[in-house]
């Protein structure tokens, strides 16, 4: 077994270099070198001994880009990458004017069950390694040329379902040797695993954290998310309060409008209510109003924007903060997990 360099933090790098026989700063060379990208055999200033020393011992576990689309409406790119293995997951580069920020996959599959996803139909077939998350965002500013500035972790997978390789990529991320990506510019979606929402408050990271809501009833939440069975809106507004006493960073609520369901007047004095019981005042709340982008596989149909606009009033009055999802990408299938099914059904067919 050949070790994952690339997915270890500085330290263990430096004992990994001094294994070796080399001193500690060659560990500082082979970080820079492995987070932009670059296969051993390029890393140019390592004396060659090295080099092959380092191939026959290491693996860098770079994704390859299996397909990639851009979109021609607003320059959104859409990566599907092919993992050491065989699997599948996805990426989006998307441009904002605040920089460039990528949305990466924690895991290839998920084993959550949301009624409305896509990456979650065949199941979770394993988590991704730190490598495997970090590679993603270095492989893609290495193909755009310019830089990444931000991170979302809203691709394929529930990253507190992979809680340990997720807080080793942030650290890798973050790390001034490397990609040096602020942790304010770093985005966790979860939707809903209380534990992990608790555990995450004692890492001292100021990252954003995003809670997927999606429904304003425990009756209507559950059949949506089957994650809500085992802990409801109140244990988990519960735990969204003490993150944000903790830490003092605000969260973002996601909220998927899929027509009749979760977006008439109802749910959005549902949805006051439940804020009102469970968070009150304790800390602000912003909801992120997302239209459903329906799947094949499902019955689920997106509210119209007069529904949307008339939701997010309906907030609005009632003391929240609500922004709507702008779409990126619609004509290059941005959303995660469409084009990991389209594989794996491939694959299928062909009794691979
Ligand atoms: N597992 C994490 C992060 C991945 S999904 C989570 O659940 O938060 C990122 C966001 O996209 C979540 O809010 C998720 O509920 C939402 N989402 C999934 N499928 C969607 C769809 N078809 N339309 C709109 N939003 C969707």
């Amino acid at each position: 077994m050949k070790t994952d360099l690339l997915s270890m933090e500085m330290g263990e790098l430096e004992d990994f270099c001094r294994g070796l026989g080399e001193p500690k700063f060659r560990a500082g060379q082979i970080f820079r070198w492995m987070h932009l990208g670059t296969a051993f055999a390029e890393m140019s200033d390592l004396s060659r001994p090295l080099r092959e020393t380092l191939s026959e011992k290491a693996v860098l576990l770079y994704p390859e880009i299996a397909e990639k689309y851009v979109s021609q409406k607003d320059g959104t790119v859409k990566y599907l990458w092919r993992l050491h293995d065989g699997q599948n997951v996805e990426s989006v580069f998307m441009r904002y004017h605040h920089g460039n920020t990528i949305c990466i996959s924690t895991q290839a599959g998920c084993r959550m069950g949301c009624a409305f996803c896509a990456s979650t139909l065949g199941g979770k077939v394993r988590d991704l390694l730190p490598a495997e998350m970090l590679g993603q965002v270095i492989m893609a500013q290495r193909d755009m040329g310019e830089r990444i500035s931000g991170v979302v972790l809203m691709g394929i997978g529930e990253p507190l379902d992979n809680y340990d390789n997720v807080i080793r990529f942030l650290h890798l991320v973050n790390h001034p040797k490397g990609l040096n990506i602020g942790y304010r510019h770093i985005s966790l979606s979860t939707c809903g695993l209380v534990d992990g929402i608790d555990r995450l408050a004692e890492e001292n990271l100021p990252i954003t954290l995003s809670i997927s809501l999606h429904a304003p009833t425990d009756a209507l939440r559950s059949q949506i998310m089957p994650i809500n069975q085992k802990w409801n809106i109140a244990q988990l507004l519960g735990a969204a309060v003490r993150y944000f006493e903790k830490t003092g960073r605000r969260i973002s609520f996601e909220y998927t409008l899929i027509a009749g369901k979760n977006d008439t007047k109802e749910g959005a004095a549902a949805l006051v209510s439940a804020m009102k019981t469970y968070v009150g005042r304790k800390m602000p709340i912003h909801i992120n109003l997302i239209p459903v982008n329906p799947i094949a596989e499902r019955d689920f149909h997106s509210s119209n924007t007069e529904n949307i606009r008339r939701f997010a009033e309906y907030l609005e009055k009632n003391g929240m903060t609500a922004t709507t999802r702008r779409t990126l990408g619609p004509d290059i299938n941005a959303s995660c997990g469409q084009l990991r099914n389209r594989e794996n059904q491939k694959s299928i067919n062909q009794g691979a």
